[in-house]
């Protein structure tokens, strides 16, 4: 049989979509929906439906039922872990498909769709599938006529909100672990891209995950995510995604049932180079990608350009040489390296951030327009700011688009003073061939990751989140799996 292409699967019509509620699709009961609009083209793509608070309270009722009969959460961890691994091997034979649905509505180019979304996403689940059925209790130790036992017992119903950047990645790095340690789910997609995430609760049903333990309602954030963080029935809420929803967030856990709220936010990432970087040319590249991949919607990405005084005029006309370099294009289109803005809102936020810069007094060095507007399309040039000043809105605030923000420094005080700076703590890279200062910086740049000599690897083996603004929470890795049980003890005389 021939393999089916990007253009096959570019060209099939999407039917409109329904939420996933107890192992079935169903509409809205409103009978609502909403246009998803791809940014490839500007065009309707197709329908989610437009969830209402008797939608979710249903999810999160099925979830609930779900998770109190034990359905899911009384299996032998090992028995959860072969339904994820049978899921992350479905996503794997599936990936294409899932990367160009997911492409179609969010315009993350398909080479970093196929990675970073679907095999992601694949690799996730098996991790967590694969470490659950090695997680032991303990004795604690106490006297001898006392038996102290620690349980990790799932927390019961979980409420995740993601975000439209990487909705399949994200999602996952929420989905596995929870589900791994047995709890029930509703998911809450970004309601422009919640489609990959609607074929993955289909997928896991077909796994064998069972009816009512992962559930997904689509719609607005101020009515199904409201009616979802309000729950008196949801335990904990996972959430990634803009400051001010995380503010809401906490705010609804008060007024409900105080639940925990793992919050992963946005960032204002310092990238800082020093004049004793080994390769500066590696560096303005490095950078470059740091910057501008996926059109700058990257939680860390390094929005902030830090240069020391002495190299800054040679290293930002090397930086805009790789940004100018970039093909912008159609995302299915596999030699495109920077696909499309997520939405029309975004793109005119992004060119008022560069109007408003201007209007502060920095020079664009390069980019700052709207491109290949004949496509319909939501594309912009990457764009360099220079000049400018701690206090400009382009150096305070998180523009989630390609648009980067050059400030120059003096020596290594002023670095680490320019780079805690904001109110956020995501991401910073170093880039300096002094091992000393490298480790000096990594200890006062108050961020949860600190890259040298690199910008933006990551692993799932590593845990990301950030501190201060950037959030409270950590996705991937061992660690993230904690937030997902409660710790029970039991104190038995002997
Ligand atoms: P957003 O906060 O607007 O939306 C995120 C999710 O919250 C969506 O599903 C949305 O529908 C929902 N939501 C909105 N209002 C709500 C409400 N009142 N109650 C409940 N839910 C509500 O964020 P976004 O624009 O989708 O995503 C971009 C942001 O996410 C950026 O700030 C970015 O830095 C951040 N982000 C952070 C990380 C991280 O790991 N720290 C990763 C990716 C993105």
């Amino acid at each position: 049989m021939d393999q089916i292409t990007i253009d096959d699967l570019r060209a099939q019509p999407i039917p409109p979509q329904g939420h996933f509620i107890n192992g079935r699709t169903c509409a809205s009961e409103s009978g609502a929906t909403l246009d998803v609009i791809s940014p490839i083209n500007g065009q309707v793509l197709t329908q989610i439906a437009a969830g209402t608070p008797a939608d979710m309270n249903a999810a999160v009722a099925g979830a609930r039922a779900a998770f109190e009969d034990g359905r899911w959460a009384k299996l032998a961890p090992s028995a959860r872990k072969k339904v994820l691994l049978k899921l992350a091997d479905l996503i794997e034979a599936r990936a294409l498909e899932i990367a160009v649905l997911g492409v179609r509505d969010n315009g993350t180019e398909i080479n970093m769709a196929l990675k970073a979304e679907a095999m992601s996403a694949a690799a996730t689940f098996r991790f967590y599938g694969e470490c659950i059925d090695k997680v032991y209790g303990e004795i604690a130790p106490t006297a001898k006529d006392v038996l102290g036992l620690v349980h990790h017992a799932p927390v019961g119903v979980v409420g995740a909100i993601v975000p439209w950047n990487f909705p399949l990645m994200i999602g996952a790095w929420k989905i596995a672990p929870a589900l791994a340690a047995g709890n029930s789910l509703v998911l809450k997609p970004a309601e422009s891209a919640s489609l990959s995430l609607l074929k993955i609760a289909e997928l896991a049903s077909e796994a064998g995950v069972p009816d009512g333990v992962f559930n997904v309602v689509t719609g607005k954030g101020s009515v199904v995510g409201e009616t979802l963080a309000l729950s008196m029935e949801v335990d904990i809420l996972v959430f990634t995604g803009s400051g001010a929803t995380g503010r809401r967030l906490l705010e609804y856990s008060a007024r409900s049932n105080m639940k925990r709220c793992y919050l992963e936010l946005g960032g204002k990432s310092p990238n800082i180079v020093f004049n004793d970087t080994a390769d500066l040319g590696h560096a303005a590249k490095v950078s470059a990608a740091g910057i501008f991949r996926n059109s700058g919607q990257v939680c860390v990405a390094g929005s902030r350009l830090l240069v020391q005084e002495d190299i800054h005029d040679e290293f930002v006309a090397e930086l805009c040489r790789h940004a100018e370099a970039y093909r912008v294009g159609d995302p299915l289109d596999l030699s495109s390296q920077i696909g499309a803005v997520h939405s029309l809102p975004e793109l005119e936020a992004n060119l008022q951030f560069v109007q408003t810069a201007h209007d502060q007094g920095a020079e664009q060095r390069c980019g700052g327009h709207r491109i290949l507007q004949d496509t319909g399309g939501y594309y912009m040039s990457p764009t360099v700011m220079a000049g400018v000043k701690e206090t400009d809105n382009l150096f305070q605030n998180e523009v989630f688009g390609p648009v980067l923000a050059v400030t120059p420094f003096k020596d290594e005080a002023e670095a680490l003073r320019l780079a805690n700076g904001t109110v956020y703590g995501l991401a910073a890279g170093v880039w300096t061939s002094n091992l000393s200062r490298a480790h000096r910086m990594v200890d006062g740049i108050r961020s949860g990751v600190v890259h040298v000599n690199t910008y933006g690897g990551a692993d799932l083996t590593v845990p990301l989140g950030g501190v201060r603004q950037s959030g409270n929470g950590h996705d991937k890795s061992l660690h993230a799996l904690k937030k997902y049980f409660d710790l029970k003890t039991a104190w038995i005389q002997l």
